[in-house]
């Protein structure tokens, strides 16, 4: 460094000391950690609360209140079969997660044979799965829990880094999976391109038992005007000869209610009986009055997508504002996503710098995602990634609390320029 940039990493240092100690004066409580709607959003499907009021029979005529239906209702899975590129045959509508549905399978194939499968999975020596990195806190937290080996795979801008994919599924019998968001993905908002959906369909795999994790969570969730479509996996693999290599999964937590919304599974007809055998040890069948609600209040695929444009007014000025402040406080010092729908910004500080960022951040009284948790084991080994939520605190909030994540960037980062 010459000494002119010497004086003005002391200066922007001097600085960036200044505005965090200010910081530290204000005393803030805020939270950029959760992924959920505000409450704003949830007022949009406020009508739900309401419904089914007092009907309760099915298009087919089927008394909702009752036991039975292990499908889920045919009309709702007709909405999200269009929407999931699934066809309303081979998607179920279940609970009230699909993350309970990416968990239950994950159990239903250690302890039962899948389709194509020689053992369960319990029976294997080893299980690993493929974990695109950075990824989803809770997929890493199912296979962790289930002593399943996590073998991060670098994310490109096109998805997971396709060779290396190849490469490891190919050769390794012991991979019997890998977790894909493909569309908006957490946390980096990246959509899968067709040819990555191609490969991961084609490409072959040393276990006969592989299965792709398909949670197209953010299916709907656009924040522009392009409405990013992804490739039909399940048609994908069907052609190329391996059709019941995937389980796609979505939900309307984040169309309708959070977490009393419904979950969807869907895949070749083999998986799908073999799930249904099994969740018939589970239960007697789903929630059919809140999936009756959900047809009421969201008619067809077309009211879906209402529906998202109306959360789309409500988020999409908060990843703006994220964006402008970034921008204007972090450029050349820090990048950062920008994201064409889903729900999180990713924000890339210099190596090294993400967990004391989360930490001068929590001093502050900003609470973040912890750094780390976009990885298998929490273990970022750039220890540069930090997570942003910016849906549920309001506008004037999240802008608060984004312009002091900024000044814990350039503290930390001026900091580690100057050591
Ligand atoms: N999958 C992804 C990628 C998510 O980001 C989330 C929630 O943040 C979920 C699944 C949870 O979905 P559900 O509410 O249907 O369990």
């Amino acid at each position: 460094m010459n000494t002119d940039q010497n004086t003005d990493l002391s200066a922007s240092l001097d600085a960036a000391r200044r505005d965090y100690a200010a910081l530290l004066e204000r005393k803030l409580k805020l939270d950029l950690t959760r992924g959920k709607p505000s409450a704003r959003q949830l007022d949009l499907s406020n009508e739900i609360l309401a419904l089914p009021g007092d009907r309760y029979k099915s298009a087919d005529g089927t008394d909702c209140r009752n036991y039975g239906g292990p499908q889920g209702l045919p009309e709702l899975r007709e909405i999200f079969g269009e929407l999931l590129d699934v066809p309303a045959g081979q998607l179920l509508a279940l609970g009230n997660s699909s993350l309970t549905l990416m968990h239950d399978t994950v159990v239903h194939a250690l302890l039962g044979v899948l389709p194509g499968a020689r053992r369960r999975w319990a029976d294997e020596e080893r299980i690993a799965f493929l974990c695109p990195v950075p990824g989803y806190d809770r997929h890493f937290d199912i296979c962790e829990r289930f002593g399943i080996e996590m073998i991060p795979v670098p994310m490109t801008p096109d998805g997971p880094d396709m060779a290396e994919v190849e490469r490891l599924v190919s050769a390794d019998a012991g991979i019997k999976g890998i977790w894909c968001v493909p569309k908006y993905s957490n946390p980096d908002g990246t959509t899968y391109s067709d040819e990555t959906t191609r490969r991961l369909a084609a490409m072959p795999a040393a276990a006969p038992d592989f299965r792709i994790f398909w949670d197209n969570a953010y299916a709907v969730h656009h924040l522009t005007d392009e409405e990013v479509q992804v490739a039909d996996i399940l048609a994908a693999c069907a052609q190329a000869g391996n059709p019941d290599r995937v389980f796609v999964y979505g939900s309307t937590s984040k169309i309708t209610l959070g977490g009393a919304g419904v979950a969807f599974f869907g895949s070749s007809e083999a998986n799908v009986k073999w799930l249904l055998g099994h969740r018939g040890k589970q239960t007697i069948g789903p929630d059919k009055i809140n999936q009756l609600a959900h047809v009421m209040f969201l008619r067809d695929a077309d009211g879906v997508r209402a529906q998202m444009r109306g959360h789309r007014e409500l988020i999409q000025p908060k990843f703006d504002a994220v964006r402008r402040i970034f921008a204007e406080r972090l450029d050349g010092l820090a990048t950062w996503s920008e994201p064409k729908g889903g729900y999180f910004i990713t924000l890339t500080v210099p190596d090294g710098c993400a967990k004391e960022v989360v930490r001068k951040a929590a001093e502050a009284g900003i609470a973040l995602t912890p750094a780390g948790s976009t990885h298998p084991y929490k273990d970022d080994p750039r220890d540069n990634v930090i997570r942003i939520a910016p849906t549920f605190p309001d506008v004037a909030e999240l802008e608060q609390a984004i312009e002091g994540v900024a000044t814990c960037v350039r503290l930390v980062g001026y900091e580690k320029l100057a050591s």
